[in-house]
């Protein structure tokens, strides 16, 4: 073991939180230790792959890898921070109650594909619409152009169990839950957590105790094999700010046709020579995403 003042051998590890200027780093699943970080490395976040060595009682992290993609967020002033690293998929979570419009659910699929992330669209509260056929029929209606243009939807509840596709969909990879309040990403994170929880609870003693409880976001293992990253701030993405040129990039139907418009700044609405119309008229993009690309372009701040 690595005592007073001694530094263990270089390792490869994964940042699972963080803490001020420390942060926890995992050598392996369920073994990490609290590091302080070398002065030259920034900007560290959640699911940051690091080197790093044991230490006493703090470890020290002394080089940071390359990412495989970052999740971005606005500050105050427009900036973009990093708030969490080498995330695989990003789970958009709807219900049927609160009542999904097609345009929010195209809003977070928007933000995934600007950040490269691939998105999976879960519809929770299932046990609903096994109770209601008009519902089931409504919610599968506004669903079915998704699998078309290549995104996976599943069905999950967290009442009445059937998440054996939630939970197919979440091994091996580093996943996020986001949506809309009240649509049950708090009960998901739940349920699919207790044994994560008791992992958490065995790590080495200097991990996470202490007075530094973070807010940000941590890494969790879940039992089925893959890892969560949460946190309140990561719930909300989606709904920050984008632009047009973005929000026109982020459907992914769009972007053959991009850049075929008769005026360079076309903005789809009436313009002569426009592509989107034209692919429009061919049926090659729908008059629902139409719509929703234009709701939130109408949108935008
Ligand atoms: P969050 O705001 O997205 O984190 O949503 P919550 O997890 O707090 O859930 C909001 C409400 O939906 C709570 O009353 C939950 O009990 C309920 N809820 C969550 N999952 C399900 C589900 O699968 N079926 C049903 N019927 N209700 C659910
Ligand atoms: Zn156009």
């Amino acid at each position: 073991a690595v005592t007073g003042g001694e530094l263990g051998p270089e390792q490869e590890g994964l940042v699972i939180a963080h803490y001020g200027t420390q942060v926890a780093v995992e050598s392996a699943p369920g073994v990490s230790q609290r590091c302080h970080v070398r002065a030259n490395i920034e900007g560290l976040v959640t699911g940051d792959r690091v080197v790093w060595c044991e230490g006493d009682p703090t470890g020290v992290v002394v080089a940071q890898l390359g990412r495989q993609s970052v999740l971005c967020r606005p500050d105050s002033h427009g900036k973009l921070k990093a708030v969490a690293a080498n995330i695989d998929q990003i789970l958009v979570v709807i219900a049927p109650y609160p009542e999904p419009h097609a345009n929010l659910v195209d809003r977070y699929l928007v933000a995934a594909e600007v950040v490269g992330i691939e998105p999976v669209i879960v519809v929770n509260k299932s046990d609903l619409l096994d109770r209601d056929p008009a519902l089931r029929e409504q919610l599968e209606q506004l669903m079915a152009i998704y699998p078309e243009l290549g995104y996976q939807v599943l069905y999950t509840s967290t009442k009445q169990g059937g998440l054996e596709t939630l939970h197919a969909t979440l091994r091996e990879r580093i996943s996020v839950f986001v949506g809309q309040s009240g649509v049950g990403k708090s009960s998901l994170v739940n349920v699919l957590l207790p044994a994560a929880e008791l992992r958490v609870g065995a790590l080495s003693a200097n991990t996470r105790k202490g007075t530094h409880t973070t807010t940000t976001a941590q890494l969790f293992h879940l039992d089925c094999g893959g890892s969560l990253i949460d946190s309140p701030g990561i719930r909300e993405f989606g709904l920050w700010h984008m632009d047009r040129l973005e929000v026109e990039q982020g459907f992914r139907e769009f972007r053959p046709h991009l850049g075929h418009c008769k005026f360079r700044d076309c903005h789809h609405e009436q313009e002569p020579g426009c592509a989107i119309m034209a692919a429009l008229e061919s049926g090659e993009i729908s008059q629902t995403r139409l719509d929703s690309y234009r709701h939130i372009v109408a949108s935008l701040d």
